[in-house]
């Protein structure tokens, strides 16, 4: 008999072959040796082994993985494991999670040569003919999730450019609709029209589109034939006519809603989405009683019936789903909290591309000055109105700072930049000195001085990723527009009043005339943000971003320190090249770290894309949720 590496009792789950079969738990003791695992049937009374029910070749691993607890799972249930192999998931529950991460660890080290690893897997059970986790009912439906690294065997999140194969693409942001002339729409917010030229919205009114050639600012008309150009983020397209209930969010995805529902933190708050099989709802509903003490979301597939009618949990039939919903706002009729309150994604209306369509010069007349923000680069910024309502804050540009005609050229591509982790730029006055750069206005401010001043309680490992989601967002559409930031770094971010982090002063560096400030010899040259071929050749890319993406990770969190507080510049130009990076700071686990580290390869391009950084942020922050 060969030698045994671990032996534990562990429960495991039946391997569920045909859709229909019952699943059940059984106590097994298994046994790790050199090339496979072993269970067996177990006699707890006499602590005996008893016959040998099965094995599994550790060659033919392709993933080791933890597993999230199923919705109230009951104690013994929620450490969970997951071993797939050709034959599919094998389910396993530890006794408590110091033995599963022990046991991960070590069939990670020992399959880590395997061919055929998994890039991506499943987080959640494959049950009753679903993955819980995004809901494909094929067992061999591709893993819904990128593993870290090379399936996740070491804490590198990425490993390097040459083994790596691509991710598969995931849609560019914001996910255009495919809206066409003629069709019709409904407006999701209200919009008063900021030009003789635009048309009024109205929440939950139909239009029709007459142009989409600009794909900020669509020609509509409304049901009495007025027509005018309406920000095309503030309609969807007309599809099901559930637009127009508060609880409906079309493109909402599974996490985004666990999210939503979570930060809400009401018993009963539920939501409506599209569910990811096309044509399909699925209610999402977060419930406070139920064993886990901050709550849990449950997510309900709408079903259709031969005749078309609706039905939930249980079959109570409605011919429609508003109806579906009334009758479930008061019955929970088998679900595990009855409906009782609306969550929307749409409490604040989003920023437009611009006041107005086509508008990009503002007429200064139109602005009130309020109170001054700050200083920059550039001279004074204050925070005031347009037209007397709309908050915005604005830039006088001191003469002499900026190249003004380049940048004034530059001003019209950069107003067609929206994202919502964008500080969205409205337009510039020009016809007089000194120029306004004029923009959304944030209320939090500057984001190094919100990270040492503005936080008011100490922040959660949630918050802290939260902020560096925001930026990899932002940062992933300037990237997918060919966009390079070129002085990225906290100081140009902003917070918003919900804590909503966004990037600002994209491209705005190579317009200011500062000597200090553009060279890399000079003082106020971002030296401490820069890589290596930025401090040796000045070679700017959207692999520079990345590298300071991962200095502004550091300085979310240390809270704001310096970057090689230690060190002057002269310094930072000889070391980096040599190798130096910053330190693990206190509050960032080794997962975060290592996405730090990544950003800093000396290699420009096998530094990770912002898109790939994004979705590993994003699946770190779902891990913590
Ligand atoms: P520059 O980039 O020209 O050097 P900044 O953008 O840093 O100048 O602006 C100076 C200060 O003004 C910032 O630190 C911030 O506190 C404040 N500020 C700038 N823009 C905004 C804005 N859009 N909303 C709120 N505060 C802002
Ligand atoms: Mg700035």
């Amino acid at each position: 008999m060969p030698d045994s590496i671990l032996e534990e009792i562990f429960i495991k789950r039946s391997q569920q072959k045909k859709k229909t079969s019952p699943l059940n738990f059984k106590e097994r003791l298994f046994v790790l040796t050199q090339d496979k695992i072993s269970y067996y049937d177990y006699d707890s009374e006499k602590g005996k082994k008893k016959s040998l029910r099965g094995t599994v070749d550790l060659q033919k691993i392709k993933c080791v993985e933890s597993v999230l607890p199923e919705p109230n799972a009951p104690q013994e249930r929620i450490y969970a494991f997951q071993i797939i192999y050709d034959e599919g998931p094998l389910y396993i529950f530890a006794k408590n999670n110091d033995i599963r991460a022990e046991w991960i660890k070590k069939l990670k080290e020992m399959v880590l040569n395997n061919k055929d690893l998994m890039q991506k897997y499943h987080p959640c059970f494959w049950m009753d003919g679903m993955w819980l986790c995004c809901q494909q009912e094929v067992k061999q439906a591709m893993g819904c999730k990128v593993l870290d690294g090379k399936n996740g065997f070491s804490y590198k999140p990425f490993m390097r450019r040459e083994s790596r194969k691509p991710l598969p693409p995931t849609p560019k942001e914001p996910p255009q609709p495919a809206v066409s002339v003629g069709m019709t729409v409904i407006a999701e917010y209200d919009y008063a029209p900021l030009t003789p030229q635009d048309l009024q919205l109205r929440k939950d009114e139909e239009y029709t589109i007459l142009e989409v050639a600009d794909a900020n600012w669509w020609k509509a008309c409304d049901k009495y034939g007025k027509e005018g150009y309406i920000p095309s983020n503030y309609v969807v397209e007309a599809g099901n006519g559930l637009e127009r209930f508060d609880w409906y969010s079309k493109n909402m995805k599974r996490s985004q809603a666990e999210n939503l529902l979570k930060n809400e933190n009401k018993d009963g708050g539920f939501l409506v989405r599209d569910s990811s099989k096309t044509g399909r709802y699925t209610v999402s509903v977060f419930s406070k009683s139920g064993g886990e003490s901050a709550g849990s979301c449950k997510h309900y597939n709408i079903c259709t019936t031969a005749q078309g009618q609706f039905y939930l949990a249980e079959k109570h039939n409605f011919s429609s789903i508003p109806d579906l919903i009334i009758y479930h706002q008061h019955n929970a009729a088998g679900m595990f909290s009855r409906l009782k309150y609306i969550v929307s994604d749409r409490a604040q209306p989003p920023s437009t591309a611009g006041l107005g369509y086509g508008v990009w010069e503002i007429d200064p007349r139109d602005l009130t000055f309020i109170k001054e923000l700050g200083n920059g680069q550039f001279g004074v910024v204050k925070y005031g109105k347009w037209q007397g309502q709309h908050d915005v804050a604005i830039k006088m540009i001191r003469e002499g700072s900026m190249s003004e005609d380049d940048f004034i050229e530059e001003a019209k591509i950069m107003m067609k930049l929206r994202h919502e982790n964008l500080v969205q730029l409205y337009g510039v006055c020009t016809k007089q000195r000194p120029i306004y750069i004029v923009t959304e206005f944030l209320s939090n401010g500057c984001l190094l001085t919100y990270l040492k001043e503005g936080l008011k309680q100490h922040p959660t490992n949630i918050q802290l990723l939260e902020m560096c989601k925001d930026v990899s967002e932002g940062m992933a559409y300037l990237e997918s527009n060919q966009y390079i930031h070129r002085d990225l770094a906290a100081r140009n971010c902003l917070v918003d009043s919900n804590g909503t982090v966004k990037v600002t002063d994209f491209g705005l560096s190579r317009y200011v005339l500062d000597d200090e400030y553009t060279s890399s010899a000079g003082s106020k040259f971002p030296v401490r943000w820069s890589p290596p071929e930025v401090l040796l050749y000045c070679k700017f890319s959207s692999k520079s971003d990345i590298w300071a993406y991962g200095v502004l990770m550091w300085e979310i969190y240390t809270l704001g320190k310096l970057p090689y507080e230690r060190l002057n510049n002269q310094e930072i130009v000889e070391q980096v090249p040599r190798g130096l990076h910053l330190y693990r700071p206190q509050l960032a686990n080794e997962r975060v770290y290592s996405i730090m580290e990544i950003c800093w390869m000396d290699k420009a391009e096998e530094r990770p894309t912002f898109q790939e950084l994004a979705l590993n942020v994003q699946n770190l922050l779902y891990e913590l949720q």
